[in-house]
């Protein structure tokens, strides 16, 4: 009988596994078969914080599934509400290193935000967790994990659609990814449907291959934010490894509705000509745009576009037949931006020192 703590987590595993998981140890005590199904349950579809939790199983068999098979956790470092219903949540891992995830509400929409690394080496310009650095790949664990929590803190909070856009770039990552989208999207898992669920890369292609091979319908969205080379790689480092042209072609090749995120830089990325590219390329493969205000503060030196200019930007590209949409900033007052609630707490922490 394999070691149960060299084994990976029950959580780090794809639902399947986890069940064969289960089905030994509950074969292995000669315990009724619809104890597996009562266990898997408590995984991700009606999760529970430990399993002691677990009233409908007896109070020695959750001692030993505690003790076992333990519900590894993220731990609430802060949790930030903005007026606009906007909720920040910093996680703290095991080894101490610290995560966010940002709830967007919408109507009955409720998109979450998820890491899929801790701190992120691409350093692009506009983007706070790009200042900290790289500090560690997060395990399927601790990415779908995210989701989670929010379900145990409030069951009705659980996320309608999941958008890996949060700190680091997830297809630098794409073991644990793989296996987190498994999680999010199995009927034996959180069960969202894949069209709910997006995968947003800088363009690295060996991941957009590999996640290419997925047959659900997962969407992907391409961060693309300047229309040339040059522009570009003033912006984004990882355009020298992965140039523009490779990226959308690996993007044509993932046939499927791809959506392109430009956040807009004054005096950038916002000129006219800038919207003639974009517009090419959003033709050419059929892609949705996500206009994106650059969140104030989060990026050293760079401005913001005033909102005229981004309506007229947005405007200028319907006209040709692209489909836009400008994305309000949530949780301004609250630095929802990718890595600014991270950044402002480390900030906070060195000054209590110093
Ligand atoms: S935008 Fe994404 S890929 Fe770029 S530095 Fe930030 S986390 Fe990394």
């Amino acid at each position: 009988m394999p070691d149960a703590l060299a084994l990976p987590a029950i959580l780090d595993l794809p639902p399947a596994a986890a069940r064969e998981r289960l089905e030994a140890w509950v074969a292995q005590r000669q315990l009724p078969r619809y104890r597996v199904d009562q266990l898997v349950r408590r995984l991700w579809q009606a999760p529970v914080a430990a399993w002691t939790n677990a009233t409908e199983l007896p109070v020695a068999l959750r001692a030993e599934l505690d003790q076992e098979l333990p519900l590894t956790r993220l731990a609430l470092d802060v949790v930030e509400q903005s007026a606009d219903g906007t909720r920040k949540y910093l996680w703290r891992l095991p080894d101490g290193e610290a995560i966010e995830s940002v709830l967007i509400p919408s109507g009955s929409r409720r998109t979450l935000c998820i890491s899929s690394q801790a701190g992120c080496a691409l350093k692009c310009a506009f983007c706070a967790t790009g200042t900290m650095g790289f500090r560690r790949n997060l395990s399927p664990f601790e990415i779908a994990g995210q989701v989670r929590e929010i379900v145990l803190a409030t069951p009705d909070d659980k996320p309608t659609n999941v958008v890996y856009m949060g700190m680091g770039e997830p297809l630098l990552n794409w073991p644990a990814v793989d296996t987190s989208l498994t999680v999010l999207n199995d009927p034996l898992g959180f069960g969202i449907g894949a069209r709910h669920i997006t995968v947003s890369t800088v363009g690295i292609l060996p991941g957009m291959a590999a996640f290419a091979q997925r047959p659900e319908q997962f969407r992907l969205a391409i961060s693309l934010h300047a229309p040339n080379d040059a522009q570009r790689a003033g912006i984004m480092p990882i355009q020298k490894k992965y140039p523009l042209s490779d990226v959308l072609s690996a993007a044509e090749a993932f046939r499927r509705r791809v959506t392109f995120e430009y956040v807009m830089i004054a005096g950038v990325n916002d000129a006219d000509a800038d919207a003639d590219l974009l517009i090419s390329y959003a033709r050419r493969l059929g892609a949705f745009v996500n206009i994106l205000p650059l969140h104030p503060g989060g990026a050293p030196g760079l401005v913001p576009t005033p909102v005229h200019r981004i309506r007229a930007f947005a405007a200028r590209l319907r006209s040709a037949g692209v489909e836009a949409a400008v994305r309000r900033s949530r949780g301004l007052d609250i630095n929802a931006a990718c890595g600014q609630l991270k950044v402002e707490m480390e900030r906070k922490r060195r000054a209590v020192r110093n």
